[in-house]
């Protein structure tokens, strides 16, 4: 075993099982990298923090966040720049959101050495599994959850905190459908739609199941009070480009804040493009479609960047929107922002981080 740092230990994989992958084109989601850190919490301190061999954990089934969901997660990606070297876009963020979502579930904070430092020893041990291939990435994902052996409803007193890695193959999207329900709800004012937090995920599926029985890709969802404002698309963030403006919901508390939709709206507001984040009601955009103002729209988030809407079901009638190829923004947009993430062309807002 090796010690990286006071912190970290790092017992590496005797087989490695990357020769028996084809990385370039893995499953979403199914192909885990050699390693995994593992850092857990017990009687009020951090233990020492482990790299070891991607395995299975134990765990009693009394364990609390099966029963209670005290479990917080995050998502981001590393990539390979144009020679070679790994990257990491806005890590930093993801720590201070794991911290804010854990904060709402009563999770103590992860401390910023295990996170940050973990997260780059961990992706620097693991750096022949991001891919080689151009779209292609390393999916990265941090969860944490409370392991108390009980069943009595309190916040935990021992978590484990785990950041594990998959290669994912190009994403092709296909431009997205959405519905507009207003059977579900997806967050409510006072709730925890603002934390990535596993039960908002639990309590979206059913809407997401019926929305494709209707042969569309994801819910637009709608705010839990009126049901008028828009909030998200599916689990990412979502905009309208009406009369050459963006608009995206505000932060109100129930809409996920997103390390996407934060750094496309910079490179919209640097691009000279008007930018609101204000409460937009589906009225507003059923309207501005009647029009012909709507010109565009999209979601962002880590798995996509941007995904095109193509089109917009609300009360039983589709809003067809023009094609992709007539876009003037979002696709610019997306662009830029896999060239920077890439390391394709120079990051002036200090986003890239180099393993
Ligand atoms: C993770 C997530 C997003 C997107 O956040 P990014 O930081 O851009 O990946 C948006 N909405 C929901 C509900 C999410 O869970």
């Amino acid at each position: 075993m090796q010690i990286v740092s006071s912190q970290i230990s790092i017992e590496k994989t005797s087989h490695s099982r990357i020769k028996e992958q084809d990385i370039n084109n893995s499953p979403f989601g199914k192909v885990f990298s050699d390693h995994m850190l593992v850092a857990n919490y017990l009687d009020g301190s951090w233990q020492e923090v482990k790299i070891i061999p991607y395995g299975n954990i134990s765990m009693s089934p009394s364990m609390s966040a099966l029963h209670y969901g005290q479990t917080v997660f995050e998502g981001l990606k590393a990539y390979r720049n144009p020679i070679g070297k790994p990257l990491l876009f806005r890590p930093e963020a993801n720590y201070k959101r794991i911290n804010e979502s854990a904060f709402r579930l009563c999770m103590p904070p992860v401390p910023e050495d295990i996170f940050m430092d973990g997260l780059k020893e961990l992706i620097r041990l693991d750096a022949d599994w991001i891919p080689t291939q151009s779209g292609s990435v390393l999916y990265i994902r941090p969860i944490y959850f409370a392991t108390d052996e009980s069943v009595g409803l309190k916040p935990a007193s021992s978590y484990k905190f785990i950041i594990i890695s998959c290669p994912v193959g190009a994403y092709y999207s296909e431009p997205v459908k959405l519905i507009v329900t207003d059977k579900y709800v997806r967050a409510a004012e006072g709730g925890t739609g603002a934390a990535k937090c596993g039960g908002n995920y639990g309590g979206s599926l059913l809407a997401d199941k019926e929305a494709k029985q209707q042969g569309y890709d994801n819910v637009l969802w709608l705010d839990g009070k009126q049901k008028k404002y828009i909030e998200e698309c599916g689990t990412m963030n979502v905009a309208f480009l009406i009369n050459d403006v963006v608009i995206t919901p505000k932060l109100t508390g129930t809409i996920l804040p997103g390390i996407t939709r934060d750094s496309v709206l910079t490179l919209f507001k640097d691009m000279g493009v008007k930018v609101q984040e204000r409460l937009i009601s589906i009225d507003e955009v059923a309207d501005a479609y009647q029009e012909g103002s709507l010109s565009e729209a999209f979601g962002m988030g880590t798995a996509a960047t941007i995904a095109h809407i193509s089109t917009i079901n609300y009360q039983g009638r589709d809003m067809i929107l023009p094609p992709v190829s007539e876009r003037k923004y979002a696709p610019k947009i997306l662009q830029q922002l896999e060239d920077i993430k890439t390391g394709k062309v120079t990051d002036p807002y200090g986003w890239v981080c180099q393993l």
